[in-house]
């Protein structure tokens, strides 16, 4: 199979051929098809399986096939539309450079903020805007708590290397990224979200 037979779009398939990526591996074979038909999804694959392409590509795809979004204007919070969550700084840039090869001439911009470094650059990114915004749990807490960026306009959440985030200490910070996610959904809407939540696809390869 090849990565043209998923619809991803022209300009995707464009930088997947420069990126040399040929042939899907095995879990992005798999995961690629179940996220861009919009269902939730647990996978388990090794580091070096290709996860990273795997939740990027529905993710860019989707911002650029789906409807055109008003953010608030003259406020100095960042809307970003999918939050990819990562647990070092070290991944949390990985996926960024990934994600912005992937994302090249689609208009879909990517940014990344992660803790144990100055803040200040990580604002004026978020400042020129953000689709996908690629942060550890601790600085995206401190970002939340400074109104610099908001979920309410969040479409993908990713969970990268939850296993290593919980083996890390960061549960209260997921919790509180959560929470706050949630407090912007009424309750009804909270409680049709949580049975979704149960209704995840779980991939192991
Ligand atoms: P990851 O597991 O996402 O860290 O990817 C491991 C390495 O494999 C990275 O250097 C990717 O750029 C590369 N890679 C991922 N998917 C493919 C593919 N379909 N074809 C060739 N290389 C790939």
């Amino acid at each position: 199979s090849t990565f043209a037979e998923i619809d991803l779009g022209d300009a995707l398939n464009a930088n997947i051929r420069r990126c040399k990526y040929v042939k899907p591996t095995p879990v992005q074979r798999h995961a690629i098809p179940i996220s861009v038909a919009g269902r939730d999804l647990m996978a388990c694959a090794q580091t070096g399986s290709g996860k990273t392409a795997a939740f990027c590509f529905p993710v860019i795809c989707g911002i650029m096939k789906g409807p055109p979004t008003q953010r608030p204007r003259g406020v100095r919070t960042a809307y970003p539309l999918a939050l990819i969550l990562s647990p070092t700084r070290e991944l949390s840039v990985q996926i960024h450079e990934e994600a912005r090869k992937f994302s090249y001439q689609t208009g879909v911009r990517v940014v990344v903020a992660y803790g144990g470094a100055p803040i200040h650059q990580q604002l004026r990114e978020l400042e020129r805007g953000v689709d996908i915004l690629v942060a550890t749990p601790g600085r995206l807490v401190d970002l939340l708590e400074r109104a610099r960026v908001s979920l309410q306009m969040i479409r993908y959440l990713c969970l990268d290397e939850a296993d290593r985030m919980l083996d890390m200490g960061f549960e209260p910070q997921i919790r509180k990224i959560t929470m706050m996610f949630s407090a912007t959904f009424p309750k009804e809407i909270q409680r049709l979200a949580s049975d979704f939540l149960f209704n995840y696809i779980f991939l192991a390869v």
